[in-house]
């Protein structure tokens, strides 16, 4: 990497898809016909009753937008998906799964984007989802329209979509390179909860460019507020972690601070409070939060108990740190 494009990073701080490609690592060796990962989860629903739910996290062709902070495209393929390689995919993973009511199909990128997910896998992919009650996948908001709808139509049970709306702050969204709005977001949402489909929003704490720890926290509460107003049941809010390249170098500079654990706790218990819908956070590898071995595990612990209880538990406590 040259000093001028590390300069040029300073100076203009919008970057496009090339100056993102330009600093990756190299992607994962994956294999299209096996799910680059696969767990059996918990998650309460919005009457409080746990699920038991299988996610898979299909092998697919990369995501057509290069978000700033996504990390998502090294468990990718370069070409489009082969016809029938999701299908066996999901046949590996619930051939290896116990029984369960509901089931994440996430594609690190947008399930309805047809180089991802081949339009003609969709009958054999419904007819492997039938038995489920709730059928959750994920999509950028500006690719919601009547595939969602005809696909909804043709399950037994309800389809969820998964959406990154990330951060509203009007100065930060634009320079995430998401090529999304909050009125995209804002008109997704309504199109879809008229056509009956359930919503959950993804939320970052501390995206680039936020590196004040209080305005950080402030704003995810808003972005969760307004995500609640847009009609979503869940909002889903994910620590910004470094790893793919520009957050690297976006850390040097001090244009990105990863969040500490005492901040994911308190965006939690704050967006509880709300009372709007369920809150989880992310607690998938972050052990780049932890400034303290002594409480680490206690306090993840913590924070999967109230992800699955939805109320705030009784802070931990460590003599080691205030
Ligand atoms: S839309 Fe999602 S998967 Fe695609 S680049 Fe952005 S964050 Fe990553
Ligand atoms: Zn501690």
């Amino acid at each position: 990497m040259t000093k001028r494009f590390i300069a040029l990073i300073s100076i203009r701080f919008m970057l496009d898809n090339n100056e993102i490609d330009k600093v990756r690592p190299k992607r994962n060796l994956v294999n299209p016909d096996i799910p680059f990962h696969f767990l059996h989860e918990e998650e309460p629903d919005l009457e409080g009753n746990v699920q038991s739910i299988n996610t898979i996290f299909l092998t697919s062709k990369e995501c057509a937008f290069k978000c700033l902070m996504c990390d998502l495209w090294k468990n990718t393929l370069e070409a489009p998906t082969p016809k029938a390689a999701i299908l066996k995919q999901i046949n590996y993973a619930l051939n290896r799964l116990p029984n369960s009511s509901v089931i994440k199909l996430y594609n690190s990128g947008n399930f309805f984007d047809q180089k991802s997910i081949p339009l003609s896998d969709y009958p054999g992919i419904i007819e492997r989802v039938q038995s489920f009650k709730k059928v959750i996948v994920e999509n950028h908001a500006k690719l919601c329209g009547q595939n969602c709808v005809d696909f909804n139509d043709q399950l037994n049970g309800k389809l969820e979509i998964a959406i990154g709306l990330e951060t509203i702050h009007p100065d930060v969204l634009p320079k995430l390179n998401k090529q999304l709005s909050p009125e995209d977001f804002k008109i997704a949402t309504k199109f879809l909860g008229a056509n009956g489909i359930d919503m959950r929003a993804f939320i970052l704490l501390n995206p680039p460019f936020l590196t004040d720890e209080k305005e950080s926290i402030e704003w995810t509460i808003k972005t969760v507020q307004f995500a609640f107003d847009c009609g979503v049941g869940c909002c889903s809010i994910i620590p910004t972690r470094p790893g793919n390249g520009i957050m690297e170098i976006l850390q040097k500079q001090g244009h990105y601070v990863p969040p500490t654990l005492n901040a994911l706790e308190e965006v939690f218990d704050k967006a509880l409070e709300l009372k709007q819908g369920l809150v989880f956070v992310d607690s998938w590898d972050i052990d780049f939060l932890s400034s303290c071995t002594h409480c680490f595990e206690e306090r993840k612990t913590r924070l999967n108990q109230m992800n699955l209880s939805q109320k705030r538990h009784q802070p931990i406590t460590c003599s080691y740190h205030q």
